[in-house]
């Protein structure tokens, strides 16, 4: 199928060559040309495939270019690592809510969903083009896409990764497990600031002509591994169906019956995929946009303003402390009826002014698919808490964000429709945090915080948590955000 660019809807591209290209030269984002349309059978017959298989089938109404066998073999390799063989079960926490867990990957975090499959998306794309180039895939992470890119691409041939995150703004969990990545072709370098800065740095990199020439002439052309990446956001759309397929397999919701979905939000890119699904017929009425203190997306849903200068805070669900959430553009372009000169004229103003206002009847049109709202640390602390007593179900962070904002959703509205809260990442990720919240305790080091969170949740540690302890620490370097050309050319 062929995408085309935000910001020009005639720059087309085959969705493959997407993939490798990850951001459109006119600096707009690829998007389908269509939406493929999925009917009622399409979708209940995925509840009797397997999670690879059902994936492939979805994958396949993109890029059509790939044979259905290929794609089935690149998602059974994709998903075979993972530590539940369901890849992404549905866990029943009451009769109107339910727990979408993607975080069974091999970095407990729901970037694994992508990023096991999108280096085999890129092999494909390179092979396909002929290009003689190798790929250097430049990231930015607020903790959790750092991990699974490199993860995703590690030892990957023609294919090097660098990964930068914000020097202080990752747990503990999440910084060790990048220090330490093994791999021939990994690259790891901290960046002073937030992670704003860092996503700031790398995307100069990216827009820079000199510095791409230079990396040219290394032999190498860069990409990308963040959610702006069609390939990121394709992956992401076949969990939202499968989900729904199964909650109809399991006797939990009638055939077309429709459903809300809740998503703690931060780059925009999980929840977009949802709204894809819901345009390509799944039965989806609210999305609801779940976000921790820093939130902008919740004002803008409010008042159609997007300001991004405002305070800035650390919080315990570091992977949403985000300002500037790219993949929103996407958002933009539907809800303005693809209007590709007025995405682009707010993408100047936001880069100008540091702010937009979207016009009244889009506005109107965003409103109707989404509900917005927050959760600040308290309430996050007391969700972790209170879910666990209720129900005896751990969340992180993150996921708690999420289940706070659908309380006040269900308080407000009184909407009682089946509720498929996503849950991004295993609680261990966030081990002091959460083990404070649910007890109190303050402890530092973050393998004691393990043992006692398993003690006191009746669950285990994560292998891929126990691992980490003893594993010697690869990358110590730290950057200014205005460094980062610099530090990758001495890498090349
Ligand atoms: C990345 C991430 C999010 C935010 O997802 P977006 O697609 O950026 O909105 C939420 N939770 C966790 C644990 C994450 O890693």
């Amino acid at each position: 199928m062929k995408l085309i660019s935000t910001r020009n809807a005639e720059n087309k591209i085959a969705a493959l060559d997407a993939v490798l290209k990850g951001i459109a030269s006119d600096g707009g984002l690829f998007v389908p040309e269509v939406f493929p349309a999925m009917d009622k059978r399409l979708i209940l017959g995925l509840g009797e495939n397997s999670y690879a298989e059902a994936a492939a089938k979805v994958l396949g109404l993109f890029f059509d270019e790939i044979e259905d066998e290929d794609l089935r073999k690149m998602a059974e390799a994709a998903y075979a690592h993972f530590d539940d063989v369901r890849v992404a079960p549905v866990k029943k926490l009451t009769n109107k809510e339910y727990i979408l867990e993607l975080f069974h990957g091999p970095t407990l975090a729901f970037k694994d969903m992508a990023l096991q499959i999108l280096p085999r998306l890129m092999s494909e794309a390179l092979k396909n083009s002929g290009s003689k180039e190798n790929i250097l895939i430049l990231t930015a992470t607020s903790g959790d896409t750092g991990k699974a890119a490199l993860e995703g691409f590690r030892d990957v041939s023609r294919t090097k990764i660098a990964v930068f995150y914000p020097e202080e703004g990752v747990s503990d969990m999440q910084k060790l497990q990048m220090v330490t990545q093994p791999g021939k072709n990994t690259y790891v370098c901290a960046v002073r600031g937030n992670f704003d800065d860092a996503q700031t740095g790398v995307k100069k990199m990216f827009a820079d002509i000199g510095f791409n020439e230079r990396v040219k002439a290394r032999g190498y052309q860069l990409s990308s591994a963040n959610s702006i990446n069609f390939g990121r956001l394709a992956p992401q759309i076949a969990y939202y169906i499968y989900a729904y397929a199964k909650l109809v397999s399991g006797g939990h919701i009638q055939v077309g019956e429709t459903i809300n979905i809740t998503v703690p939000t931060g780059n925009f890119g999980n929840i977009l995929a949802a709204y894809y699904a819901k345009k390509m017929g799944l039965p989806v009425s609210k999305l609801i946009c779940a976000s921790n203190s820093n939130n902008v997306l919740t004002d803008f849903f409010e008042s159609g303003k997007y300001v991004t200068n405002r305070m800035f805070f650390k919080t315990m669900s570091p992977s949403m402390d985000i300002l500037i959430s790219s993949n929103l553009e996407r958002l933009l372009f539907e809800v303005c009826e693809r209007n590709a000169a007025y995405v682009r004229e707010l993408m100047q103003t936001l880069g100008a002014d540091g702010e937009y206002t979207l016009d009244f009847s889009s506005k109107g049109r965003m409103v109707k698919d989404f509900y917005a709202d927050y959760a600040d640390e308290l309430r996050t602390a007391r969700t972790i808490k209170d879910t666990f007593r209720k129900h005896g179900y751990l969340l992180d962070p993150h996921t708690a964000v999420a289940k706070a904002v659908y309380e006040n959703y269900l308080q407000h509205t009184g909407d009682s429709k089946v509720n498929l809260i996503v849950s991004t990442a295993s609680p261990f990720k966030f081990v002091q945090d959460v083990l404070r919240s649910l007890t109190g305790e303050a402890v530092e080091e973050p393998f004691e915080a393990a043992r006692r969170l398993a003690e006191a949740s009746g669950s285990e540690v994560p292998g891929q948590i126990s691992a980490l302890q003893g594993s010697d620490v690869r990358f110590m370097d730290v950057a200014e955000k205005e460094e980062l050309a610099d530090v990758i050319l001495n890498i090349l």
